[in-house]
């Protein structure tokens, strides 16, 4: 019996390996051959007969009909579609197909079409089409050859998709459905998304045909969805200890789908998550007709979560596997294993992302865990492949997780839209399209998420094109690129093929040129984007439309590609304007085409709530139309010394709580305000420092231009960035100029930035391409700021607060800038030499008060007034809560709590104080046991770590060990009963002043 099955088999594979004759289908319009169904097709066949039938009708005008296979007379030649007896006599048995698996075949003068269940069927009857040039392009473009008379070769074509699960994320369908798209053209898109081979869910608002076993999810949402596991509405108050613990010990609550997360070292969160995993697939297969039953469940970390858990199992834990992800694997194993054991089909999937963005050192992910792991887009540059250099960073970390051996689904960004895409760009992801889907599955991947989505209101150029190729790169990862490109460019413009594919050729070579790393989240500037190019494009796009039918597809699809150029101009119309001009194009011009363009492509989906996305539309758009005025202050500017940045490069993160407002009090009628990070009172104030990062602090008051990325050479006399700390503001809560120190070279890729990150402004639209030849990019820049509130203002009533409405650059030395209204702007008071050091040379003595101060509030450190102080300010502690003061005694760490430190290039300079000479509560000075050399890094300690200055600029990176080395004096207060007997004062130590002298000068 073994025998004969052996037979067959080889049978099947020899008339595989020979495939029959060509055989006709149609002859001058009329077709040759029937269709032969089998008695119970399922949904996806019965699609499957109804496009066969729709696109080789298309191409030969022929009507091909379908019939019972069997009512098919003996001997008639057909085309034998799906499941049917005779595939079946053939030796293709389609039931031990994969899911998504095909097969063509020319059997005698017949042709077998089929597949596997549910999907394979559908997807033979697409890769035959496709070989006869039919293709899904998008949901409004499809092409058919058109052949009269039409035949194929002997075929002999068996495969399956490179990837399991496929989806590249546009956010069409949820965004068209919002918009009242109307039914039939949802029903396009359904049939389109279908037929692009693509196989997940988008959104819950429209419901796929068919959705492959990676993204058959019940849940919503989809990502982020630990909390339905273990639902803080039902727990936190019962148990809060199911939940991560903070730094400060605290557990808290996540927030919806994001901020927070489970303890995951406890075995009760384990079993809580498996339990409602339980019921989920119990709700499942009671809910769903078997076929549908998902078989993938997702148990992912919630969004904008920096860190797992705090709490010291979970640190233990983390510590022991070198990255969170090891916490997460352990506990994702356990429900896994668990699972598997009732439901051993089950997958479960989980993110390698954030906090858990490193392989762990130990824990590998059990068989049934899915990783989805993040090519991170803050990194890549999405524009060339992985492999090439400037992406070697986020090469190495996927080949990391690769080499784990973990089943992995690869979570990729492009261009993506929105805030990513504004300004728009004049850009394209193509040519990186094959080869990351190529090392993608080098690296194992079983499934793909790619975040495209498509800019609805200035839509990214070529946008279906490059959704077409790498659909069908999903397919077959080995299909001609250039083919595809070839065949889209005419079904999709028209008669503007030609220009669009020198347009685009143009613009693929300039991707290629790029010498710089192109983050799509910074949006830096395209060498080939020059003022004279875009006037060209400009004017080859324009020809081309009106060499179009007005009112046609092909001729509404170039004016989309141009409202994203004329958009991309006026973003920078500042350096673009003159060059247009002189073109004979105004600026005033390309807004009315913009607005012209936009509502054309809104309305090409007929949208019954068009006002959904003009709305969107004119957010996005006014702010670059915007005529900003000219400030009093740079009136005698002249215009070519003069740029100007306001509410239309403002670029507020809310989640900060940052925002742009109208406001009276400016010109421009807007402003960006700061709420600050917090939102409390500690995020307000003059002298205070304010959490920029998880680990960095920087001035409340700090005001910085500069340049972002790697440090290029910038010219002699000016900076990489320019900033200033103010140390007063005005009192008025009124708008006032405040001047940074110096003058920026502003690279391709930089921002205004303040109060941390709150208040940004993009710089790209004054950017232009010198080759770093030119003075073009060096400016001095001013701020118009306004702050509000009592931290600010002794006795305002008004709302603690920072508003920036204008950032003015002048050319250094550019004459007509009026007076700044005072000095506050330089209100850097220097610092005076202590009376005690007199003695000392100016140049052999370097003084650093409070401002060199890093106070941690988590130790109970701060600035605070102090009148026993020369300086009126001092760093104190209290120490955290229950700390030990006193002489001779150790605070937590071990450390005794009166040792001083300073580390330095020759090791740790330090002191120990033992008591006072006199037992007074007031500053004395002591000097370090040793000189010490000073490096970049060098501060000083105290009270373990409560105590910390760090003398900014002190460190000569060109000086030698000689000029680095200095004797180290600090002036310290110490109060209360442990240091002071008798005292009535709260115990702490202060510190108000760090001086740094020349060795041997002092006594
Ligand atoms: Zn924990």
């Amino acid at each position: 019996m073994h025998r004969s099955a052996c037979r067959i088999l080889l049978l099947a594979l020899l008339s595989a390996a020979l495939p029959s004759m060509a055989i006709d289908l149609a002859r001058d319009g009329r077709a040759l051959v029937r269709i032969a169904v089998p008695a119970a097709p399922v949904r996806l066949e019965k699609m499957a007969l109804s496009d066969l039938q729709e696109f080789l009708g298309k191409m030969t005008g022929a009507r091909f009909e379908a019939v019972a296979e069997t009512e098919l007379p003996a001997g008639e030649p057909a085309i034998y579609l799906g499941w049917t007896r005779f595939a079946q006599a053939q030796g293709i048995d389609a039931a031990k197909l994969g899911k998504e698996e095909w097969v063509v075949r020319t059997v005698g003068d017949s042709l077998v079409i089929t597949g596997g269940r549910p999907a394979g069927t559908f997807y033979a009857v697409w890769k035959f089409l496709n070989g006869l040039g039919c293709y899904a392009m998008a949901m409004d473009c499809y092409s058919a050859p058109p052949r009269r008379s039409l035949s194929v070769p002997g075929l002999s074509v068996q495969g399956r998709p490179p990837f399991a699960g496929r989806l590249i994320y546009n956010d069409f369908p949820g965004a068209a459905m919002a918009g009242g798209m109307p039914a039939d053209l949802q029903e396009q898109y359904r049939l389109f998304a279908l037929r692009s081979g693509t196989n997940g869910e988008q959104t819950h608002r429209q419901k796929q045909y068919y959705y492959g076993d990676l993204f058959n999810i019940s849940t919503v949402p989809f990502h982020h969805t630990l909390t339905l596991y273990v639902p803080p509405k039902k727990y936190f108050a019962t148990h809060p200890e199911y939940f991560a613990m903070n730094a400060q010990g605290q557990r808290f609550a996540p927030q919806g789908f994001a901020k927070g997360s489970l303890c995951m070292s406890n075995r009760e969160v384990w079993k809580v998550t498996l339990e409602s995993l339980r019921s989920f697939i119990r709700r499942d297969r009671a809910e769903r007709a078997k076929e549908d039953w998902p078989v993938l469940y997702d148990i992912s970390l919630l969004d904008n979560s920096p860190y797992i858990c705090k709490c010291p199992a979970c640190t233990a834990i983390s510590k022991e596997e070198g990255s969170e992800c090891g916490l997460l694997l352990r506990y994702i194993n356990y429900v896994a294993t668990e699972i598997a054991k009732e439901y051993p089909e089950i997958i479960i999937r989980t993110f390698a992302y954030s906090a858990a963005r490193k392989p762990p050192k130990k824990t590998r992910p059990a068989a049934n865990v899915l990783l989805q792991v993040c090519d991170e887009f803050p990194q890549a540059d999405a524009f060339r492949p992985l492999t090439h250099p400037l992406n070697a960073h986020n090469l190495a970390s996927l080949k990391e997780w690769a080499a784990t051996g973990a089943r992995i689904q690869f979570y990729d960004y492009w261009n993506i839209s929105g805030v990513y895409f504004d300004p728009p760009r004049w850009e394209t992801v193509l040519d990186a399209l094959q080869p990351d889907l190529r090392l993608f599955k080098e690296l194992g991947a079983v499934g793909l998420f790619v975040e495209f989505e498509r800019d609805h209101v200035s839509p990214q150029p070529f946008y279906d094109l490059a959704y077409f190729v790498a659909s069908q790169l999903m397919m077959d990862l080995d299909v001609d690129v250039e083919a595809l490109v070839d065949a889209f460019l005419p079904a999709y413009y028209g008669a503007a093929a030609p220009v669009m594919k020198m347009l685009l050729a143009e613009m693929r070579e300039g991707v290629r040129k790029q010498p710089t790393k192109m983050a799509i989240h910074i949006g830096g500037a395209w060498r080939y984007f020059t003022p004279e190019n875009a006037l060209r494009y400009y004017h080859l796009l324009k020809a081309a439309a009106a060499s179009l039918p007005a009112g046609g597809v092909h001729r509404q699809r170039v004016e989309s590609e141009l409202l994203t150029l004329c958009w991309a101009v006026l973003a920078r119309q500042v350096t673009f304007g003159p060059v247009f001009r002189a073109g004979g194009v105004s600026m005033d011009q390309l807004v009315a085409e913009c607005e012209a363009y936009a509502r054309q492509h809104i309305m090409r989906i007929k949208p019954a709530n068009a006002k959904f996305f003009l709305d969107r539309f004119h957010q996005k758009f006014d702010k670059i139309k915007a005529v900003l005025p000219r400030p009093a202050k740079f009136k005698g500017v002249a215009d070519e010394s003069f740029r100007l940045l306001a509410f239309p490069q403002a670029s507020p993160i809310p989640n900060i709580h940052s925002e742009v407002v109208d406001d009276a009090d400016s010109i421009t009628g807007k402003a960006i305000v700061s709420h600050g990070p917090s939102k409390t009172a500690n995020d307000h104030g003059v002298g205070k420092m304010i959490q920029a990062t998880p680990t960095i602090r920087v001035p409340n008051l700090k005001f910085v231009l500069g340049n972002i990325g790697p440090k290029h050479d910038i010219k002699p006399g000016t900076q990489w960035e320019i900033s200033t700390v103010l140390r007063k503001v005005h009192q008025d809560e009124k708008y006032h100029w405040y001047k940074l120190r110096g003058a920026v070279d502003l690279q391709e890729k930089s921002y205004f930035w303040g109060h941390a990150w709150a208040i940004q402004f993009k710089t790209n639209s004054v950017y232009v391409l010198t080759d770093g030849v030119a003075d073009n990019n060096v400016w001095e820049a001013w701020f118009s700021a306004k702050f509000t509130g009592p931290a600010y203002v002794p006795g305002s009533t008004r709302p603690d607060a920072i508003y920036v409405d204008m950032v003015a650059l002048v050319r250094p030395g550019a004459a007509g800038v009026a007076p700044d209204d005072d000095a506050l702007s330089q209100a850097e008071p220097t610092v005076v030499k202590p009376p005690e050091f007199a003695s000392v040379p100016d140049g052999a003595i370097r003084v650093f008060d409070v401002r060199a101060a890093r106070p941690i509030p988590k130790l109970c450190t701060e600035v605070v007034a102090d009148r026993d102080s020369a300086t009126g300010k001092a760093l104190r502690t209290y120490g955290p809560a229950g700390a030990k003061h006193g002489f001779n005694v150790r605070v937590p760490g071990q450390q005794p709590s009166t040792k001083f430190c300073i580390g330095g290039a020759n090791g740790d300079s330090m002191l120990i104080l033992q008591g006072l000479e006199d037992n007074f509560e007031n500053y004395h000075w002591f000097r370090m046991k040793k000189p010490v050399q000073i490096t970049a890094k060098s501060y000083f300690w105290g009270f373990n770590w409560a105590l910390q200055f760090h003398p900014r600029g002190l460190y000569d990176p060109k000086g030698t060990a000689e000029d680095n080395t200095w004797e180290v004096w600090f002036s310290v207060k110490f109060t209360g009963p442990a240091y002071v007997p008798g005292s009535t004062q709260k115990d702490a130590v202060w510190i108000d002043r760090l001086v740094f002298v020349k060795p041997g000068l002092m006594k």
